[in-house]
């Protein structure tokens, strides 16, 4: 298959050639047509399957085809993910299939100062790439809100989990809004997972590569 035939635009397919990405990757090209049906997603994927474009070109397809502004402080899409090296790499993907779009990209995450964070948020964010604990002190001073929010990805659970954040995640989820499309994706599926998982998505599609 070729992402032209997932279904992702023309905008898409051209930043997509000019990162020389010819095919997609088994989880792309599974992972891609359902997010684009708005089903939700649970994903056993490691780092390397090309996981990140799984999620993300979607989602900016979708945003594209929806485009809604965005009001100040709110975030139509979150992303969370454990590590400030995870978030960086997810913003930077981000911003390399999706620059051409006219969507407002941010990245936050802790051990470093807060208030630029706080002023990157003012507009509006269209994707919000965030780890837990700095995503929390910025809810907490009203820098994000969740009122537009349409899509959650829960990225790398397991090592979510084994940091010990599942507290923040809970915190979290009770936040945002419960009609939302949820994409969740770990190496490895545990009990424990499954059990988070459960309480997250609903009918999923359920992948592995
Ligand atoms: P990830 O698993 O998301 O960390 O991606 C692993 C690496 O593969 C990243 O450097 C991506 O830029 C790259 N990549 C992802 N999808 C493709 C693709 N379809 N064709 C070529 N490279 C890709």
């Amino acid at each position: 298959p070729t992402f032209e035939s997932l279904g992702l635009s023309a905008q898409l397919v051209e930043a997509l050639a000019k990162n020389n990405y010819q095919t997609p990757t088994p989880i792309q090209h599974q992972a891609i047509p359902g997010v684009l049906q708005g089903r939700d997603i649970m994903a056993a994927a490691q780092t390397g399957t090309g996981k990140t474009a799984a999620f993300i070109l979607p989602i900016l397809h979708q945003l594209q085809q929806s485009p809604a502004k965005v009001a100040h402080n709110q975030a139509r899409v979150l992303v969370i993910t454990p590590t400030r090296e995870l978030a960086a790499q997810i913003y930077d993907n981000t911003v390399k299939y999706g620059a051409s779009l006219g969507l407002n990209y941010n990245v936050v995450f802790g051990g470093v100062k807060i208030n630029p964070q706080m002023q990157k948020l003012r507009r509006g964010t269209d994707i919000l790439i965030a780890t837990p604990g700095r995503l929390l002190d910025l809810y907490q001073q009203n820098a994000v809100k969740f009122n537009q929010l349409q899509t959650l990805v829960l990225d790398e659970a397991d090592r979510m989990l084994d940091m010990g954040f599942i507290h923040d995640i809970k915190r979290v989820l009770a936040l945002l809004p419960e009609k939302r499309q949820n994409l969740l994706f770990s190496a490895t599926f545990s009990e424990d997972i499954r059990e988070l998982a459960q309480s997250i998505v609903r009918d999923p599609l359920q992948l592995t590569v």
